[in-house]
């Protein structure tokens, strides 16, 4: 495959350079998911934009207790951050727990999000956290979408051709609130997801779900929040049976594919378990 190379040193200089290539460039972060389709011949762009030169999608803030996270910070940076770790846990178990050490030296926020496999880790943790896409749009503008409407399709997020992602940006977690992550990979330690939960909840005093926050990876066009489940369980009191009965109700909230994770039939019952341990380990109750 033979491209034009552009390594741009500012974010405008990388939007004129989409505004004029059009749909013969594509955008270059990490090039991890760039790379194999390339080799599989499902991306044979004439220009080649990287991105690793533009300083404004660097780096990780610590802002009013919430965070800042710049689209070419790589996933091992963000495992590794002291201001992630600090407030934000569940986001740096989210991202450690993609494919190899190697990937995710190489991989970054924003080519993860962009890339839009409904199996990825990070998106189901940033959305229960109730993450904002920061997109730069040709007019010079920066538009916000929530993390919630951010993918589209198996691989299709809201971005435009022209735009860029700039980062996201990740509220503070309410006080007392208790958050995990967990992904289900029977095959290998370093697969993709064949189900994943994210969950948020705070409990009042009383034991009583007050918030809850649950996000799902695998098994459904996207990555989703299961508001279904939410609505059901908050204002509750969470016992054992109760969580086992809430999280049936997820079975009518997803749309699995038969893959080389498990059938679809297969990935219906584990969403059903894993969004129960999920549950059970955020509210204290044990495993079911
Ligand atoms: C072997 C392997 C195993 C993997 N396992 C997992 C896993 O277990 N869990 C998981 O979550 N992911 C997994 N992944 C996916 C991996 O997370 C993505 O490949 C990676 O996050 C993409 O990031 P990148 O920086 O390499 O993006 P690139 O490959 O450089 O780009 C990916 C796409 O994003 C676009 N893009 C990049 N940056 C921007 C931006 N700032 N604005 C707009 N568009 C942009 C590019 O144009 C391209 O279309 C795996 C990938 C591989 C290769």
């Amino acid at each position: 495959m033979t491209y034009e190379y552009h390594e741009p040193t500012t974010l405008e200089e990388a939007l004129a350079l989409l505004a004029e290539h059009g749909d013969e460039a594509t955008l270059l972060a990490g090039g991890t998911s760039f790379v194999l389709l390339s080799k599989l011949g499902l991306l044979r762009p004439g220009h080649v934009i990287g991105l690793r030169r533009v300083p404004e999608l660097r780096g990780i803030r610590a802002e009013s207790g919430g965070l800042w996270i710049g689209a070419h910070t790589t996933h091992a940076e963000v495992e590794r951050s002291a201001d992630v770790r600090s407030g934000h846990d569940v986001l740096a178990d989210a991202f450690s727990a993609v494919a190899t050490v190697r990937i995710r030296n190489q991989a970054t926020v924003g080519g993860n999000l962009a890339h839009a496999d409904p199996a990825q880790d990070p998106p189901p943790a940033l959305m229960a956290l109730g993450a904002t896409a920061h997109i730069s749009t040709q007019h010079g503008e920066e538009r916000e979408v929530s993390m919630d409407d951010f993918f589209v399709d198996y691989f299709t997020t809201d971005l435009a051709a022209d735009e860029i992602l700039v980062g996201v940006s990740v509220p503070p977690m309410t006080e007392d609130a208790v958050a995990t992550y967990m992904k289900f990979l029977p095959r290998t330690a370093d697969d993709y997801a064949t189900v994943s939960v994210a969950a948020v909840v705070r409990q009042d005093a009383d034991g009583v779900i007050a918030e809850a926050a649950l996000a799902l990876g695998g098994v459904a066009s996207t990555p989703f929040r299961a508001a279904t489940v939410e609505r059901a369980i908050i204002g509750s009191t969470p016992t054992p049976q109760l969580i086992e009965e809430v999280s049936h109700l997820i079975v009518d909230e997803i749309n699995p594919l038969d893959d080389v994770r498990g059938s679809a039939g297969y990935k219906r019952s584990m969403a059903v378990v894993w969004l129960s341990r999920a549950l059970s380990e955020v509210t204290g109750n044990g495993s079911p």
